[in-house]
């Protein structure tokens, strides 16, 4: 029997406008299992950062519902976190502080919050940087605390979107292995990723499957399965040819 789908996206439109008059997305629909990596892309402006908060639970859609393990996501919930492309942490609070922010609904007390902190940043390699700033951070160290931050309430589904594009490849690849590790590990409670990029190599590298998203407004064009090993060789033919036909799918 079939796995159920731990989010379930069915038929999200998104309009905004006076009139509803703008069209964003139109129709959106597809599920995510446990243990998948998933990949959303599509061009730029086509609202794939609108339909991650959609999932959310930060935006309310104009039309259609996200199930998640079958019941209706209305505002956010704790078993569902995100991570952000520019980090968005606060300036004036320290990293540890940063993390416990994704602690905030949960009842866990002061002390316990502070400790899982530490803990994460220390797990992250972070250890020794609890009481600085993240001004005082490199890119990728900042989205370690903002993946963190975001494990912190002991997730289920991981939102991420565009997590890696401001930072430089060499970072981002660390990053992207991290993510992966954390997926396939047991002992995390992250079992699905759902990650928005435009990067179609990256989205090759790391997914399970990949949604392909047309123009504004915006409707799943195919989702693409990407069966190979990891770590996946970006120069074998067989992902060439992936990231290739996935390209000429966003030209059309
Ligand atoms: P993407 O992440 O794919 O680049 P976004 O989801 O950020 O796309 O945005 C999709 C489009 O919707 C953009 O053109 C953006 O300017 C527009 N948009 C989204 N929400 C609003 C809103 N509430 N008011 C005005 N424009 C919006
Ligand atoms: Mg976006």
């Amino acid at each position: 029997m079939a796995e159920k789908d731990i989010i379930d996206v069915a038929n999200i439109s998104f309009y905004y406008g006076k009139n509803k008059e703008f069209k964003i997305i139109d129709g959106v629909s597809f599920g995510t299992q446990k243990g998948e990596f998933l990949s959303i892309i599509g061009p730029s402006g086509c609202g794939k950062s609108t339909l991650l908060r959609i999932m959310a639970g930060l935006i309310k859609p104009s039309g259609g519902k996200v199930l998640f393990n079958g019941r209706h996501i209305t505002g956010p919930n704790k078993e569902i976190s995100f991570v952000f492309q520019d980090f968005a942490l606060m300036p004036w609070l320290t990293n540890v502080e940063n993390v416990k922010l994704g602690l905030s609904l949960s009842n866990m007390d002061e002390d316990k919050k502070q400790k899982r902190a530490v803990g994460l940043l220390d797990q992250f390699g972070l250890a020794g940087f609890e009481e600085s700033y993240p001004n005082m951070l490199s890119g990728g160290m900042k989205q370690r605390v903002g993946i963190a931050r975001a494990i912190a309430s002991n997730p289920t589904v991981l939102l991420m979107d565009e997590p890696f594009s401001s930072l430089d490849e060499l970072t981002a690849n660390t990053l992207r292995d991290d993510v992966i590790y954390m997926l396939h590990n047991k002992k995390i409670s992250v079992n699905s990723v759902i990650m928005v990029t435009h990067n179609v190599e990256e989205a090759v590298q790391l997914s399970d499957r990949i949604v392909v998203l047309s123009n504004k407004p915006s409707r799943v064009r195919r989702i693409e399965r990407v069966d190979m090993k990891y770590p996946r060789d970006k120069h074998s033919k067989q992902f060439l040819k992936k990231v290739d036909g996935i390209l000429a799918d966003l030209v059309e």
